[in-house]
């Protein structure tokens, strides 16, 4: 019998089943898709919010500035990449000072201990290329990024270390009460049974929670968010993440330098329907260059190398809900996490587990495993460090994505990690190849054909992303 089924592997679900494995518990994670962070957490904008702008006395307020520090005191621990960019909120008017002014004081209320009201003179010398015309800046100085997706493979690798079982491709679709436990069903028809259930599915939490609630207390109005990727080659032109004032919509469009160099423009937000549509359009991409271009001059969008969109899981609920079921014992629903939810992450976990051991107390692990491995890339290796590493493994010597500096012997490597992926978009994510200028048109081929080998596969068997979705339909000639 299973302690806990936590459904969902997004940034929550991984730090949940991370927390998690430091008890006693039989725990396991179920994902819907064939890797872990495909949901919110791949497309968001990697930023570490400080918490100058979520509403006083909100959970989102509380758990935003505490995530914000539990990142920088796990960063060591869990390796977590994090740059230090800082931030600022820009003004164009008299009136907009004064809403900087109040949302400094609600950055202090919420426990933002380091906010600053800067001239116009002093954020240009800062950052050159913010419009000329702006009155004055609030300044954040501990706004950072991350790579979310690449905190959820320290996580869950260090998870499943610690016993935490992880099984992808298996969607949910079912949970039936018995007396004393819950059979959870997914689509391949397989039964799960469980004591406990955490339902941290982001878009998906308010249909997960109606599989067993009679009346869900929070509804999820999906709203997407468009963006433009710029090349790193372009990585000096940004070095804060630069934020308009807020609006009734969230934190507006937004300029952010990333950690492997490059910068995001984006998003903008708009409502839809279809929780899954994840399409880019004119007119969203072009509103995100208009507003973008407000803020800063001379942006280089002749560096864009792609264009995406994520759907936010914002709820009627307007706060993040964290709650147990009121009918269902140890069935706990994470509803409406949307933006700060990436940063609060930590918090939510921590959050949750209290409520946990309130009620149903856990006794820690005496032999919990911290995170060993060494995540450093060639690409980032000294000369001397790249020689011992060809040495020791010699397909370190063979560069497959010439872009991002990615080598044979790393795409093995994630292949056969405990996590393992066998999709072209898996080791973009686990490995940068193919994130580069190129987007994969050099080494996409290459790819296929080590993932084949590795793991024995036709070539025409290996799926770009999800199920049926190969590169080659047919063999040829070559092959
Ligand atoms: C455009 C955009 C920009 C954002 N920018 C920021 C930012 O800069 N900073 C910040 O702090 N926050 C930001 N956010 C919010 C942040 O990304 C989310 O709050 C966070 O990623 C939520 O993580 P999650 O694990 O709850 O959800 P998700 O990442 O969506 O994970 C849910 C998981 O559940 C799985 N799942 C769903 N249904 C089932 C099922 N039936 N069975 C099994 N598995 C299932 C999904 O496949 C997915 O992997 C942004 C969000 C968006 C969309």
């Amino acid at each position: 019998m299973i302690d806990y089924i936590v459904v969902g592997s997004g940034i929550v679900g991984s730090f949940i089943a991370w927390e998690l494995s430091k008890y006693n518990l039989k725990v396991l994670v179920l994902e819907k898709e064939s890797d872990i962070a495909n949901g919110q957490t791949i497309a968001n904008s990697g930023i570490i919010h400080s918490g100058h702008d979520p509403l006083e006395n909100t959970l989102k307020a509380k758990l935003c500035v505490r995530g914000n520090l539990l990142y920088r005191k796990l960063e060591t621990k869990l390796q977590i990449p994090l740059r230090k960019t800082g931030a600022y909120v820009i003004a164009h008017s008299k009136e907009d000072l004064k809403v900087l002014a109040d949302l400094q004081k609600r950055a202090l209320y919420n426990g933002v201990k380091e906010v600053f009201l800067l001239s116009k003179e002093e954020a240009l010398k800062e950052v050159k290329n913010l419009k000329e015309n702006i009155k004055g800046v609030l300044s954040l100085p501990s706004t950072m990024v991350t790579f979310p997706w690449e905190v959820c493979f320290n996580l869950l690798e260090n998870a499943i270390e610690n016993g935490v079982e992880l099984e992808l491709n298996q969607e949910v679709t079912k949970i039936v009460k018995k007396r004393d436990y819950y059979v959870v069903v997914t689509n391949n028809k397989t039964e799960y049974q469980t004591k406990g259930i955490i339902n941290s599915t982001g878009v998906y939490s308010d249909i997960i929670a109606s599989y067993i609630e009679k009346e869900v207390p929070f509804k999820i109005i999906p709203r997407r968010g468009e963006y433009f990727v710029l090349d790193h080659s372009v990585a000096n032109y940004l070095t804060k993440v630069i934020y308009p004032l807020p609006d009734i919509k969230g934190k507006g469009v937004l300029l952010t330098p990333q950690v492997h160099g490059n910068i995001l423009i984006g998003p903008n937000a708009e409502e839809i329907l279809d929780r899954d549509d994840l399409a880019t359009t004119k007119e969203g991409l072009e509103y995100v260059k208009t507003e973008a271009l407000k803020q800063a001059k001379n942006i280089p969008f002749h560096a864009n190398i792609r264009t995406f969109s994520g759907i936010r899981a914002s709820s009627t609920y307007q706060d993040f809900y964290i709650k147990e079921s009121k009918l269902n014992k140890k069935v706990f629903h994470l509803g409406g996490i949307d933006s700060p939810g990436l940063t609060a992450a930590p918090a939510i976990s921590e959050y949750l587990i209290n409520l946990i051991n309130q009620k149903y107390p856990l006794t820690k692990k005496q032999n919990f495993k911290d995170f060993q491995k060494t995540k450093s890339s060639f690409k980032n290796a000294s000369i001397k460090e790249k020689t011992r590493l060809i040495k020791e493994k010699p397909l370190h010597g063979k560069i497959v994505c010439r872009c991002e500096l990615v080598t044979e012997q790393e795409i093995i490597e994630a292949i056969n990690s405990p996590i393992g992926v066998d999709t072209i978009k898996g080791i973009k994510k686990h490995t940068r190849a193919g994130a580069g200028l190129c987007q994969g048109g050099y080494c996409e081929n290459l790819i296929l054909k080590i993932i084949a080998r590795e793991k024995q596969k036709k070539l025409t068997k290996i799926n770009y992303y999800e199920k049926n979705t190969p590169i080659l339909l047919k063999e040829s000639k070559e092959t």
